[in-house]
């Protein structure tokens, strides 16, 4: 017994107060953020594969920190859910890309919008659930349903599943679609492909990268493609990089394609330009 509370007090070494101390600190700039909008969204066009066109742009948020500078939100889309912030923020996100997807489609712009959806956003909700939020978001930008999907990854089909897939269930029926992110990556319990309302499968990033240098990695690909044309799922390809990784996907038959080969994330007047002098691919 003595020698676990030893253990115990290892927890609190001066390593650790001084992570907590940042942590703190960073927890605290992110509430000042969240009141204070010191976010924005950049746009990352997804481009079909067959025909070049751009289908949709997926929405990422950036923190301009007036300090730091901008943000990852792999930095700090973690803590905000620990801190019981990504409600707020999420609700902000929603907000913003779908009044700038109202004014795209005001522009003759006509395209589909997805936003990244984490799991304690789409779950804790306390008052209001996540789906009445974005029924109301929805309503109030005049954006149809169809028009927008969200991105879950598979770790939020495994928390609260049984609240989650009611969820899905009723956001599905909305009629917005629900893509699965980073595939491949998480337990890739492949019941959940057929259990949850899921329409659309994106193949993480970390399989592209190497499909040209290992083969595992591209015979995981393309059992990847054939296990969705099997289930009639649609793909997209997220990373690509280079000419190379296109025509490999594409020859497989991979549907759509996103990644800095076609185009990085876009601030909204950089969209507009992109767009407007698109040439298909
Ligand atoms: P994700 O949803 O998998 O988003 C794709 C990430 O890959 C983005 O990073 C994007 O900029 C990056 N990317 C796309 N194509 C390429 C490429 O060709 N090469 C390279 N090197 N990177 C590429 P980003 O914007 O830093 O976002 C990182 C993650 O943060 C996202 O991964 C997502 O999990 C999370 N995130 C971003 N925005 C939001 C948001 O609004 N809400 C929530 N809940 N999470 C978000
Ligand atoms: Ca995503
Ligand atoms: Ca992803
Ligand atoms: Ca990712």
């Amino acid at each position: 017994a003595k020698r676990d509370g030893r253990a115990h007090y290892q927890y609190f070494s001066p390593e650790m107060n001084v992570e907590m101390l940042e942590r703190m600190h960073l927890e605290q700039r992110l509430r000042r953020a969240v009141k204070q909008s010191e976010f924005y969204l950049e746009y990352q066009p997804v481009i079909d594969m067959r025909n070049g066109a751009i289908i949709s742009v997926e929405a990422l948020i950036r923190w301009n920190d007036p300090e730091f500078g901008v943000i990852s939100p792999q930095a700090f889309i973690p803590i905000a859910e620990e801190a019981g912030l990504i409600e707020p923020l999420g609700e902000w996100i929603l907000h913003q890309a779908l009044s700038d997807l109202a004014e795209l489609h005001s522009q003759g712009l006509m395209l589909k919008m997805a936003i990244n959806v984490s799991g304690r956003q789409c779950i804790n909700s306390k008052d209001v659930s996540f789906y009445d939020i974005l029924k109301d978001a929805l309503s109030k930008h005049a954006i149809c349903a169809k028009d927008l999907h969200i991105e879950i990854t598979e770790s939020m089909l495994i928390e609260d599943k049984p609240r989650c897939l009611q969820t899905l269930e009723s956001i599905k029926q909305l009629g917005v679609d629900i893509y699965l992110d980073d595939f491949g990556t998480g337990y890739s319990a492949l019941s959940y492909l057929t259990q949850c309302p899921i329409s659309v499968i994106k193949i993480d990033k970390s399989f592209i990268d190497n499909v040209l240098n290992n083969p595992s990695d591209a015979k995981l690909i393309k059992a990847i493609v054939m296990m969705a044309q099997s289930l009639e799922m649609p793909l997209v390809a997220e990373g690509i990089e280079t000419v190379e990784q296109w025509q490999f996907l594409h020859s497989l038959g991979c549907d759509y394609a996103q990644g800095y080969l076609m185009s990085r994330p876009l601030t909204k007047p950089q969209l507009v330009e992109f767009l407007q002098q698109a040439k298909p691919f």
